[in-house]
């Protein structure tokens, strides 16, 4: 079971990233806030990462804002990002996330939801029309009735 913790302001938005690596890479959260650091930011900018491993892992506290879309979807959202997205050969998006990850990202959302009935869960590019992140329609892939398997045929 998936803890969802408490957040000080009222949640509006799940909001779904791409972290846009190739999909032979897995980074850490460590390595995810050294390049984060060298951006500018203090830390990782999401609540959670999924890993290809795969692994749930808790980023940025719910405490403070997030930084990871436009300003003000940072006040009011919370954050998950998963490790690929980018095409093996190419400067392009690529769906090459795994079914393990899509399958973790379905049950926080589910979580999420038993906390916040109310939240949209979306994609980055559903916010922003400047963004392809994460590469996937969000809204039918991890929220409609079909179950991942579906897409990868
Ligand atoms: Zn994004």
């Amino acid at each position: 079971m998936i803890k969802i913790p408490d957040s000080p302001v009222k949640v509006k938005y799940l909001i779904f990233h791409g972290l846009y690596t190739p999909p032979y890479m897995d980074p850490t959260k460590e390595t995810i806030e050294g390049w984060q650091k060298e951006k500018g930011f203090d830390e990782i900018g999401y609540n959670w990462l999924i890993t290809r491993q795969p692994k749930l892992i808790e980023g940025r506290s719910t405490h403070i804002a997030g930084a990871h879309t436009l300003g003000e979807y940072n006040l009011n959202s919370l954050s998950c990002v998963l490790t690929g997205g980018k095409a093996k050969n190419g400067d392009r998006w690529d769906f090459n996330y795994t079914l393990a990850q899509l399958t973790i990202a379905q049950r926080l959302i589910h979580a999420v939801k038993q906390k916040y009935p109310d939240i949209e869960v979306c994609g980055h590019r559903d916010k922003d029309n400047r963004r392809e992140c994460p590469g996937f329609d969000v809204k039918s892939v991890l929220c409609g009735n079909a179950h991942p398997w579906a897409i990868y045929g």
